[in-house]
């Protein structure tokens, strides 16, 4: 009965809600990191787009005009992510909050002394625990040339908010059953241990050293590079490829290889 509304809200959202073809294929075109996808995929990332981008406010802030593009373009990024899971992991906060530039979040937290501490440092993005996720417009719109930035802020902050879909944001999102916690865990922090290593110790990676902040950082960070630059992830942490692959049910390297090498 619950699966049968579930579908017929989800009908009756997508008939009304629908992205105009030249939008989308604009929006598309913008993000060269989807081209991998096969028609199939990007047929049920656009319904995955409709239903998230009904379920969520995509909001302007500090003057920031929030354009359908623009929509479109954090739906898309937010929504591969979960193209083979579920939207309710996304569940639990209302917004998407857009700044016209960096912003200061103003957070303050005390420490074991009693101190409170204010943090100033002007921040890229930020995803909230049960709160929304926050972006700087020039570092989505940046992020969409991973060539050329390195990164994909909005597949980091929406990585953050899987991960905190079993609370704290540590590197251990909702595995499935068939996942052994323990498999996941000895994977990822072996892994972050030799990244870290290697940052501290002076070396060039091509993988972002924020990373090595913690492994909450460092599952964000693979995330993006897992989605954004797949076969990197495969040469420098092929065990966290497997992991990722089983976790997201997804294999980016297989889809991108395919497109080099046509058969
Ligand atoms: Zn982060």
């Amino acid at each position: 009965m619950f699966d049968a509304l579930r579908n017929w809200r989800r009908r009756r959202v997508l008939a009304a809600s629908a992205i105009p073809d030249a939008l989308w294929r604009d929006a598309l075109e913008t993000l060269p990191f989807l081209a991998i996808c096969t028609e199939d995929e990007l047929a049920r990332l656009r319904d995955l787009c409709v239903l998230f981008l009904n379920a969520k406010g995509i909001v302007g802030a500090r003057g920031h005009v929030v354009t359908p593009r623009q929509r479109v373009l954090i739906a898309q990024q937010a929504c591969v992510l979960i193209l083979n899971l579920d939207l309710a992991l996304y569940d639990g906060f209302e917004n998407i909050v857009v700044y016209p530039d960096e912003f200061i979040p103003g957070w303050e937290w005390e420490d074991e002394a009693g101190v409170v501490h204010r943090n100033d440092e002007p921040l890229a993005g930020e995803a909230m625990p049960r709160g929304p996720v926050i972006l700087s417009w020039p570092d989505v719109e940046a992020a969409s040339d991973w060539h050329a930035s390195g990164m994909n802020l909005v597949v980091h902050e929406f990585a953050h908010k899987i991960d905190m879909a079993t609370g704290d944001a540590n590197g251990c999102p909702p595995l499935p059953p068939d996942m052994p916690a323990a498999e996941w865990t000895a994977t990822l922090a072996a892994a972050f241990d030799h990244f870290a290593a290697r940052v501290h110790r002076g070396e060039h990676t091509a993988i972002d050293p924020y990373a090595a902040e913690s492994p909450g950082e460092f599952f964000a960070v693979l995330s993006e590079v897992f989605f954004s630059d797949p076969s990197l992830l495969v040469v420098d942490y092929p065990r966290v490829y497997a992991q990722f692959a089983r976790f997201y049910r997804q294999d980016p390297a297989a889809r991108a290889a395919l497109l080099l090498d046509p058969i």
